[in-house]
């Protein structure tokens, strides 16, 4: 029998168009309809029984707490229905892996949910779109993507939403899980795959987003050479609830950021050591000494990922130790 699948589509290039089918970059995102893009594509009718919602209508720069919140909750009610099998959400690229990882650790179901975009709007040649979507409703519907977690799909390949980032600014082949790898692949409607992830998710998380109707304020810092505590300082004096910090290297500071921030803790203010490096853990009192300055190391997760999981740690806990542990756990 045919699953039932559902797309949630939240707009981006997938969704885009352009004024001729040779512009591939110069385009507006988010304007077709995700039951224009479903009448479009017969094929994936022929997989499972595909009905389609539209949650937001926007480019992914655009997207917002708001918009999480909404998606998150219609998933998770979705879900609970036996006549849903699994949920594909359509998004922008630019931004997909903060909510693709957002989903990961607010969703409470194992039923598969898959991230797709495309990086070509849908009437330009050889728009990747179709394929991609096709390949997304072949991974929702497929057993073996149950209790994997949140996972992303471009370019036939299948990424888990906490290692996936967008790694080029125009290519097909931008998604990667920069040292760790694919999950898997996708080929002629089969799904393939290698490993699983490790970290927990969903229904093995301790966020609940029921009555949420909005996020901490949690902002990022950016290191560079000779880095300003100004932003530092106005950020603390705006009352932000937490700071990621995109060090060097192992998540390393000058000793004028690292006085500045350790000040910010003092105040309330939690602070999560990442790293600008793009791959690689950041060592607990490795570049900087967490216990004395009483920061939370971010282990993998790149800056804007620190962020999605501070966020959600704020609504539980202000303590910078149970939301370490929450850091090696997710
Ligand atoms: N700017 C677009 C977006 O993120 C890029 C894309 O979808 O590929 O919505």
């Amino acid at each position: 029998m045919k699953k039932n699948i559902v797309i949630l589509a939240t707009g981006g290039t997938i969704s885009g168009t352009a004024a001729c089918g040779t512009e591939m970059l110069t385009y507006t995102s988010a304007v077709l309809t995700i039951d224009t893009l479903i009448s479009q594509m017969p094929y994936i009718q022929n997989l499972a029984n595909v009905t389609g919602e539209q949650i937001a209508q926007v480019d992914s720069s655009d997207m917002s707490h708001e918009i999480w919140l909404m998606l998150a909750k219609r998933i998770n009610e979705l879900l609970l229905s036996d006549r849903v099998d699994g949920v594909v959400v359509t998004h922008g690229t630019d931004t997909m892996e903060e909510t693709a990882y957002f989903l990961n650790l607010v969703i409470k179901s194992e039923k598969p949910v898959v991230i797709v975009g495309a990086m070509r709007p849908a009437n330009a040649i050889s728009a990747d779109g179709p394929m991609n979507l096709y390949n997304a409703v072949a991974l929702a519907m497929n057993e073996e993507a149950h209790g994997k977690g949140v996972l992303v799909t471009l370019n036939d390949t299948i990424n888990s939403s906490r290692d996936v980032t967008k790694t080029n600014t125009a290519l097909q082949d931008t998604f990667k899980s920069p040292d760790l790898g694919y999950l898997g692949y996708i080929q002629d409607g089969g799904s393939h795959f290698y490993r699983f992830p490790t970290r927990k998710h969903t229904i093995q998380t301790e966020f609940d987003i029921t009555e949420l109707s909005e996020l901490p304020q949690v902002e990022i810092i950016y290191s560079y050479v000779n880095s300003s505590v100004s932003i530092v300082k106005s950020l603390s004096n705006l009352g932000v609830q937490g700071l990621v910090y995109a060090g060097l290297g192992n998540g390393g500071m000058s000793e004028e950021v690292k006085a500045a921030l350790g000040d910010c803790a003092k105040t309330g203010t939690v602070i999560v050591r990442s790293s600008r490096a793009g791959s690689g853990i950041v060592t607990r009192n490795g570049a900087v000494n967490d216990d004395n300055y009483n920061f939370v190391a971010a282990d993998s997760l790149n800056p804007q990922k620190a962020r999605v999981l501070l966020m959600l740690a704020l609504t539980k806990t202000k303590e910078s130790q149970k939301i370490q542990r929450m850091f090696w756990e997710y």
